[in-house]
């Protein structure tokens, strides 16, 4: 049963519950948009989900319908109480009073689908989060069209940047559907989309992702120097030697890199800085 406004504001009533802004507290309460957004999920009944952040439940009650099982990580104890009294008859859920960030996505089962309506103010560190280890397939999350715009940005867009990079290391990304802001109590004021996020199977390990990142973040520190002026900073004249090593114009700035040149930059900090 999916909750309506009214529901929304006397189940928390009742447990002394308010929405909370610093942990992105909007509560969906339209069933035609989680019974949309379930279905794009693509989640079957072979799939193991973990759901972040289920607030009141609006979307953990049809995703228990629908798949194998569901673990749904709440960070907020009063809502995660609320989940266990409404949904707690479930068999196939599980309901874990934690911050996703301090959980081990891998220590969740196998091949484990994530879906979820992503606090605005964490969206990135969750997704960058969930994939991390290696057992996350896929994410199928709800974030404000900016963040959304951010994520799936090519080099040389304007929005792209170390996020665009960090994130296409490890998987594809794509916005699918849009979400209106009057779909939620209270309303916020920004729109939302859907976005996949597709493990690659060539992705790097996440020992050599996060060593990538590390330069990554290096390259981005001022967007507006060149790649020679943020290594060099970092790494005196052999960072300016690994951009020569790996064939980059140390001219040019951070947002023009693809991934494989930053694959290749980092190996080449690496040989030049530990040697
Ligand atoms: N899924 C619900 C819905 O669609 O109605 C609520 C979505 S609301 C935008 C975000 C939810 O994430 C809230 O329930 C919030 O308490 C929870 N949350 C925020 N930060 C979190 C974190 N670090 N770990 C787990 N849950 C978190």
């Amino acid at each position: 049963m999916t909750l309506t406004p009214s529901d929304v504001r006397d189940l928390l009533g009742r447990h002394g519950l308010a929405p909370r802004k610093s942990d992105g507290q909007n509560f969906l309460v339209d069933p035609n948009t989680v019974r949309r957004i379930v279905t794009a999920s693509g989640v079957g009944p072979d799939d193991h989900v973990i759901e972040i952040g289920p607030g009141l439940g609006a979307m953990t009650e049809l995703l228990a319908d629908t798949a194998a099982s569901v673990t749904a990580v709440e960070i907020d104890a009063g809502l995660a109480a609320v989940v266990v009294e409404r949904l707690g008859d479930r068999d196939n859920l599980t309901v874990v009073h934690a911050d996703a960030m301090r959980v081990d996505f891998d220590a969740l089962g196998v091949g484990t689908h994530v879906v979820a309506n992503l606090p605005y103010n964490v969206a990135t560190p969750l997704l960058l989060h969930a994939f991390a280890g290696t057992n996350v397939v896929d994410a199928y999350v709800m974030v404000q069209r900016e963040v959304a715009d951010r994520w799936v940005a090519q080099p040389s867009d304007p929005a792209h940047g170390a996020v665009s990079i960090k994130l296409a290391l490890v998987a594809d990304l794509s916005i699918d559907l849009t979400i209106p802001r009057t779909v939620f109590w209270p309303v916020p004021n920004v729109d939302s989309v859907m976005v996949r996020a597709v493990r690659r199977p060539d992705a790097p390990d996440p020992s050599t992702r996060a060593r990538v990142g590390s330069v990554v973040d290096v390259a981005f520190r001022q967007r507006r120097k060149t790649l020679r002026n943020n290594l060099r900073r970092e790494w005196g004249p052999s960072g300016a030697a690994a951009l020569e090593a790996a064939g980059i114009d140390p001219g040019r700035r951070a947002e023009t890199l693809s991934v494989a040149e930053f694959v290749r930059l980092t190996a080449a900090v690496e040989r030049l800085t530990q040697a």
